[in-house]
């Protein structure tokens, strides 16, 4: 308890936001974006076509397989992986580079397989594990959000509950019981200058 009290003080140029499906992780690092204007948030490359309202470039790289490929190939990507046991989700490095070496922080929104990569990477890199209140408040976020069929629902939830059984890999855990709040604990594991945007 202790340990994880002094975890829970450290901070880092470089913070990974982990954790299950639905828990909340886009909703989470959206209110950080358009709160904390000095936080980069990393823009992953993915081969899974957008969602209604998804834009490229902001939410994702949407990409064939072959330009992932190719993203690999020319080592554009700091850790790549298949979520979900179907599509492909890649960290583009040089906008990480780039805001680290320009004084600035870095938040990263991967899955677990990713999150592990990049601290094999980065070991300087923190990893946040984003906890849901209960489970079945997991599960009622999933199938409120009503964007996936029953099929993958159940896929995501098997893959959920893997994920859960990793937290303790993590530096620190935040339960998403409000938005507002979870993204303020999160903010205070950057290492960023006071901005005085944040409420
Ligand atoms: P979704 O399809 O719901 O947007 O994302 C599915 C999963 O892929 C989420 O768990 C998300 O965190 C993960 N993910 C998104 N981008 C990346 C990435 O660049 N690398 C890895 N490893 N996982 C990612």
């Amino acid at each position: 308890y202790l340990e994880r009290r002094e975890g829970a003080k450290r901070r880092s140029r470089l913070v990974v936001l982990a954790g299950p499906t639905a828990v909340g992780k886009g909703t989470v690092s959206r209110h950080i974006r358009e709160t904390y204007p000095d936080v980069l948030l990393s823009v992953s490359a993915t081969t899974r076509p957008p969602r209604p309202g998804e834009v490229d470039g902001e939410h994702y790289y949407f990409v064939s397989d072959a330009e992932f490929d190719a993203m690999i190939a020319r080592g554009e990507l700091l850790e790549h992986a298949t979520v979900h046991n179907a599509s492909r989700y890649g960290t583009p490095r040089p906008p990480i580079d780039r805001a680290l070496a320009e004084g600035k922080s870095v938040l990263l929104e991967i899955d677990l397989q990713g999150a592990r990569a990049v601290k094999a990477a980065m070991p300087e890199a923190l990893l946040v594990f984003l906890l849901p209140p209960t489970w079945d408040e997991l599960v009622r976020r999933l199938v409120g959000r009503g964007t996936e069929s029953a099929e993958e629902q159940q896929r995501r939830l098997d893959t959920a509950k893997v994920e859960l059984a990793a937290q303790d890999e993590f530096d620190v855990k935040v339960v998403n019981r409000d938005v507002g709040q979870a993204a303020r604990e999160v903010v205070e594991l950057l290492d960023v200058p006071a901005t005085g945007t944040a409420p």
